[in-house]
């Protein structure tokens, strides 16, 4: 199997690890960027579109835990598929990033 290299969407390097990663919503999809670009990228804002959020972190990864609780007890509540869909949303994009970009990369 062909090795796969993430690589960074602002210095075009590869990446070499999860820890050194940030993927973020451009323009409604996952792209990879070091630490370092990812900050210069913010900071100089030559990104339209691109999320301030980063997908793979904790505070991402609690928040849509969040999210998904507080969607599924407004489904219970209300019974609006709605709220089973808008649950979705968040993990789906984790996943995909994680498809993208993490399995790819040692910690
Ligand atoms: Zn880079």
């Amino acid at each position: 199997m062909k090795p796969h290299f993430v690589l960074c969407d602002r210095c075009l390097e590869p990446i070499e690890s999860r820890a050194d990663l940030v993927s973020t919503l451009v323009r409604l999809r996952p792209i990879a960027f070091h630490n370092a670009c990812f900050v210069d990228a913010l900071k100089d804002r030559s990104r339209r579109g691109m999320s301030a959020y980063p997908i793979n972190s904790v505070s991402t990864n609690v928040s849509v835990a969040l999210g998904c609780i507080v969607c599924l007890i407004g489904f219970a509540i209300t019974h609006v598929w709605l709220f089973l869909i808008a649950a979705m949303v968040g993990p789906a994009i984790r996943a995909w990033s994680w498809w993208l970009f993490e399995r790819h990369l040692d910690n």
